[in-house]
């Protein structure tokens, strides 16, 4: 055989939920693509996931979930999560030989109740389909080139045609999610929004929740109400107590409810036959946030193909991008859906 110069179909950068499921895409499809990633395992965020049990997607229609998620993110996630809806994200687990359990409300966890059954699934399917995937290798920048491009890493360049950025936000960055994607994009001339917590608890040092800290109370709920009282946004849920103040599901999808709609606001919380009211609490950092709002704008990236509005050839995928969902399987959802769409549109390219 004669031997060319030719560059590798797709590069990834990350091997996180987005990377890996591109990756597993583009291996079913036949499409040459390698992943780099920059801790010594891939899928270090996805082990932590619902308490390490992985809450992956929820059973429930494309539609419900845009409904879920609102907007502004509903809009432009829309043709993802549409050619990508969470029965195809289970489906295709299941193929991998992944057993789910579904959750009364729809909430899909694998039925081992172990995230690592999900890592391995796409570990086993990347081995098998023989996917190079290089970890310890942080990739340190990217430049697009006549043909291409040329993306570094701290010990050898390699030649690319198309590069997905899928480097997660910069929420619990040991996971090796510390923001490079959004920052390789900006030196490329995209827009970046603030990148803020989502999901995230509220601080308060109300002794009714000290007193109660390490108590999780299932049926709780909270609501964000403006200053004259009228109700913005309200979820029944989880409300758990903690040393700093309150977490759970409920006060979480307030939170990212406040970060989405900025402004005034009091936070209601009801929990164990307590009324908590608390006026613009804060709330806690983003690196301990379940997810990042903000990140690449997504008036920079065409919501039909992924492809960055800017640079013909590049891609993102997940939470590197503006884009963020409720508790529930839905960001998960988010980062399966449109590495999906990325995938699909460089295949249908080639073909
Ligand atoms: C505690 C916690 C619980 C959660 N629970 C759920 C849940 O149950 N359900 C749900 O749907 N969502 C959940 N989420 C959110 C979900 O995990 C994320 O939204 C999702 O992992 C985002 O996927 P991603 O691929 O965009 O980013 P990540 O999964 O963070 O992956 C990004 C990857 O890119 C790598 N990387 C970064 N920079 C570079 C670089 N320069 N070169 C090479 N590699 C790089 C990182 O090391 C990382 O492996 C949870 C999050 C947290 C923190």
């Amino acid at each position: 055989m004669a031997l060319t110069h030719k560059p590798v179909p797709l590069a990834i950068v990350g091997g996180g939920a987005a990377g890996l499921f591109a990756a597993s895409v583009a291996a079913n499809r036949d499409l040459g693509c390698l992943v780099l990633e920059r801790k010594a395992r891939p899928g270090a965020k996805i082990l932590m996931t619902a308490n390490g049990r992985c809450n992956f997607t929820k059973d429930v229609p494309a539609e419900q979930m845009l409904a879920d998620i609102g907007e502004p993110v509903a809009s432009f996630v829309r043709p993802a999560l549409t050619a990508c809806p969470p029965s195809r994200i289970a489906s295709g687990f299941r193929a991998c030989g992944v057993k789910t359990k579904r959750m009364p409300d729809g909430r899909l966890f694998p039925a081992s109740g172990q995230a690592a059954t999900i890592v391995h699934a796409f570990g086993d399917l990347l081995r098998d389909a023989g996917v190079p995937l290089a970890t310890n290798c942080p990739v340190t920048g990217l430049q697009p080139m006549k043909r291409g491009f040329i993306v570094a890493t701290r010990h050898f360049t390699l030649w690319a045609e198309n590069v997905l950025l899928a480097t997660g936000g910069i929420s619990f960055p040991k996971t090796g999610s510390v923001g490079d994607g959004q920052r390789f994009a900006r030196d490329l001339g995209h827009s970046v929004t603030p990148l803020r917590a989502g999901l995230t608890g509220f601080e308060t040092g109300d002794p009714r929740v000290r007193t109660r800290a390490g108590l999780r109370f299932e049926d709780g709920s909270a609501r964000v109400l403006d200053p004259t009282g009228r109700t913005l946004f309200s979820y029944r849920g989880e409300v758990d107590c903690e040393q700093w103040g309150i977490s759970g599901a409920a006060v979480y999808n307030c939170q990212r409810w406040t970060v989405r709609h900025p402004g005034p606001f009091t936070l209601e919380a009801s929990f164990d036959g307590e009324r908590l009211t608390l006026e613009n609490p804060r709330a806690r950092p983003v690196k301990e946030s379940i997810v990042t709002i903000g990140g690449v704008s997504t008036d920079d990236v065409d919501p039909e193909t992924m492809e960055s509005r800017k640079v013909p050839g590049l891609f993102f995928a997940g939470e590197v991008l503006d884009i963020d969902g409720p508790t529930g399987g839905y960001n998960l959802s988010l980062a399966f859906a449109t590495a999906h769409l990325a995938v699909s549109t460089i295949v249908s390219r080639l073909n």
